[in-house]
């Protein structure tokens, strides 16, 4: 048993998906799990659709419509059966989703963002196993829902390995030795039934959780790219494809902020010895990035990963007392409270400097939070930049004419914060 995950680039329009059934055609196969995300950039126009809707900016139903015509127009380019069951499925789905916005906006933030946002997933599966079936690839759409079990923590759940496993392996797993199933990533659902998300890019880690369930042979994340590269080829001219990688290797890169691959993702498939393929759509048959235990995996080279939009942020305190363990303390609470995860810290006799993703309102809260008992200062519009394997000359070619607002090394990584 695989599982196939496809990301949002690569069901971007009615030629990517019918590129999935190319893709499926060279390496599918049987006992198949194809887990799909939203199509093209939906998600980031639903998050968008979602603050119109809390914040009744009277531009709803322009957001709505704009999503809607997007899918339509797939649809119409990818099933010639203009009876398909299909067109009914994805009406419905519309419906019921301009029903909700109907509603007043009552429920926590995050949970109308994770019930809106999910259509994404919902909508792109139903379409992308419709033309599956159409075009001979005959498969079964279920419901991620009935198998990712979550904890409430909507917009980041946590994933209940215990009920998820079960499920997976009582009700998917029987299925799938049947036939090919078509599902989503990024959407689970939690014990109170709603339904919930993983965290933006999560797809990936949807794919692992479901390998992992069901002890899968291997994951193949299907991506633009050849496979995981040194760095953004638009940014280093020499950037090359990495050949294998090992899981520390992996987990490290996507940590520092590679975006190949979603940072949750390698764990589980590490715990269960399940390799990783990380393969071009265009070019299905050409050897990707393999990711597996592996001593044979030291890759000597220098990677690059850049982290644009992010924000240094300098807490000191205000009386000169040392910024010690107690006051840690209430500074890592009031990130966790915000949700802020920290890029890199670093830390002296009086300040505390953390990189954050830049996002004004979480800053806005940490600093309403942290301004009552320490100087808070931001210097937004920095880039992290990430070496492994770091030498001189790498640091130079990342660094020319840009000013260094920090850094920090270990033996095998170096990072820096730049302007
Ligand atoms: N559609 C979701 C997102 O764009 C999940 C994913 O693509 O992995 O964040
Ligand atoms: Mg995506």
């Amino acid at each position: 048993m695989k599982v196939f995950k496809f990301g949002g680039a690569s069901v971007k329009d009615a030629e990517a998906v019918k590129n999935v059934g190319r893709v499926l055609k060279a390496c599918g196969g049987e006992q198949l799990l194809v887990v799909v995300s939203a199509m093209g950039k939906t998600t980031n126009a639903l998050e968008k659709l979602v603050q119109s809707y809390i914040s009744r900016d009277g531009e709803t139903a322009a957001h709505f419509e704009s999503i809607r015509s997007f899918h339509a127009g797939i649809i119409r380019g990818l099933l010639s059966d203009s009876n398909s069951s299909a067109y009914n499925d994805i009406d419905n789905l519309f419906i019921e989703l301009e029903c909700l916005l109907e509603l007043k906006p009552q429920a926590n933030a995050d949970l109308i963002y994770d019930q809106v946002v999910s259509y994404g997933e919902i909508i792109s599966s139903r379409i992308i196993s419709a033309y599956l079936n159409e075009s001979g690839f005959r498969n079964r759409w279920m419901d991620a829902r009935n198998f990712i079990i979550t904890s409430n923590n909507y917009r980041d759940a946590a994933v209940l390995w215990k009920e998820t496993e079960e499920v997976t392996a009582q009700v998917l797993a029987p299925i799938l030795k049947k036939q090919m199933v078509v599902t989503q990533g990024f959407i689970g659902r939690s014990t109170d039934n709603s339904t919930t998300t993983l965290g933006r890019e999560g797809s990936d880690y949807s794919a692992a959780i479901f390998a992992w369930c069901l002890q899968a042979e291997s994951v193949t994340i299907w991506k633009d790219v050849a496979g995981v590269m040194t760095a953004d080829p638009k940014r280093i001219i020499n950037a090359e494809k990495i050949e294998r990688l090992s899981y520390n290797e992996a987990i490290e890169l996507a940590y520092y902020g590679a975006t190949v691959i979603h940072p949750k993702t390698i764990q589980p498939l590490k715990n269960r010895h399940i390799p990783l393929y990380v393969k071009s759509f265009l070019d299905p048959e050409a050897a990707g990035t393999t990711v597996e235990e592996t001593d044979k995996a030291h890759f000597e080279k220098p990677i690059y990963i850049f982290k644009p939009n992010q924000s240094l942020i300098s807490i000191s305190s205000r009386d000169f007392s040392f910024i010690a363990e107690e006051n840690l303390g209430s500074i890592f609470l009031s990130f966790a409270q915000c949700r802020v995860k920290l890029n890199l810290m670093q830390h002296s006799a009086i300040s505390f400097s953390v990189c954050i993703d830049t996002s004004e309102e979480k800053i806005k809260k940490l600093r309403d939070l942290l301004s009552v008992n320490f100087g808070f200062q931001v210097n937004a519009g920095c880039e992290l930049i990430t070496i492994r394997n770091y030498n001189e000359q790498a640091l130079d070619s990342v660094l020319e004419g840009r000013s260094v607002l920090l850094e920090q090394k270990t033996r095998k990584t170096l990072q820096v914060v730049v302007r």
